[in-house]
């Protein structure tokens, strides 16, 4: 097809699906009643980030391939072909990139739902706000399993995250939540077995935390694992596959996993001053069968010297404990709001 015919089908298309969109955003809630106006570009549908702050009653500034959506003192910032956007600074990525069309940006329908709605707007969240009690926390590896390992400073991801875990653990409790471990000793777990263990105690929360490692020494900075929407790409990847159209029982907590995703980031960024690296998406064994919110959390590169000499330190480690601590009850505050704006 030549780009003068595809452009052509393009617009038609586009132009084709803006009343299907205005039906489908009906069928959202109350707050979504109007006006969101689409197009559907490449079988993908898209919204436009000028309704979506309409749609929100809130302030739009543009400026050149960027768009700023601002309320409440809540600012969002989006760019031309991003998979990510910015929502008070922190980073969350989205599936698909924005959509540059007739000078106006758009966001594929499904990260609207996704991510963005659930941030702006989450009285609309269709299921109901989940309680926070038990939280189950998950040391990676263990056993024969090291994890990532730094030789220079004789640390082994195992050690690290278990380390980390028991502090967070304590200090749950200390805030009275009934916080429990997935393993509490140098001991080999399968990764269905940690999963099996948040479900059969009806956990209202699960915390998984590793290290990270990457072929660049450079490479630093936390970043936060949600599980990808069913029929989306995940983070790693740009095309959709045909496995990408499965549904776990996890994705049943879409919105909750990006709110508590964006707890997690914010609080963890506020207290280490880290670089950011975002709230991303994959489809984790210990993510997928969750019958509660679930985040992974991949807490700092060990394959960075610089960066792993830090955690040679009890200092650092309670410091990074106390962050995911922070992560946790922010994310229990900011459910109780929703609690409270919904009832
Ligand atoms: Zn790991």
């Amino acid at each position: 097809m030549s780009f003068k015919v595809f452009l052509f089908a393009s617009i038609f298309i586009c132009a084709a699906y803006v009343a299907s969109c205005q039906e489908k955003s009906s069928k959202v809630g109350a707050a979504q009643k109007s006006k969101l106006v689409c197009i559907k570009n490449a079988g993908t549908e898209y919204v436009s980030l000028e309704s979506i702050a309409k749609d929100f009653d809130a302030e739009i500034v543009r400026s050149g391939y960027s768009v700023t959506i601002s309320k409440s003192g809540v600012i969002a910032k989006f760019v031309s072909k991003d998979r990510y956007f910015y929502y008070n600074d922190c980073k969350l990525f989205i599936c698909n990139p924005i959509l540059l069309w007739k000078k106006k940006l758009y966001l594929a329908m499904n990260d609207y739902e996704s991510y963005v709605q659930p941030m702006f707007s989450p009285k609309v969240i269709a299921n109901s706000t989940p309680g926070l009690k038990t939280i189950v926390i998950d040391p990676g590896h263990g056993g024969k399993d090291s994890g990532t390992v730094n030789r220079l400073h004789r640390l082994e991801e195992k050690n690290l995250t278990l380390a980390v875990a028991k502090i967070v653990q304590a200090e749950l409790k200390l805030l009275g939540f009934n916080a429990i471990l997935t393993r509490n000793s140098d001991v080999h777990r399968e990764l269905a077995d940690r999963v099996a263990d948040a479900n059969s105690v009806k956990a209202d929360f699960f915390v998984s935390i590793h290290f990270n490692s990457a072929d660049s020494k450079s490479a630093r900075g936390v970043e936060i694992f949600t599980l990808t929407p069913a029929g989306q790409p995940s983070s790693y990847s740009s095309n959709r596959t045909a496995s990408d159209s499965v549904s776990f029982a996890g994705n049943e907590f879409d919105h909750w996993n990006t709110i508590a995703g964006y707890s997690m980031l914010y609080s963890m960024k506020q207290r280490l001053k880290f670089s950011d690296r975002g709230v991303k998406h994959a489809r984790f064994e210990v993510l997928k069968r969750l019958s509660c919110p679930g985040i992974l959390i991949e807490t700092e590169f060990l394959s960075n010297n610089v960066v792993a000499k830090l955690f040679t330190t009890q200092d650092y480690i309670e410091n990074t404990a106390l962050a995911i601590v922070n992560g946790v009850y922010r994310y229990y505050l900011n459910i109780n709001a929703i609690s409270k704006l919904r009832s």
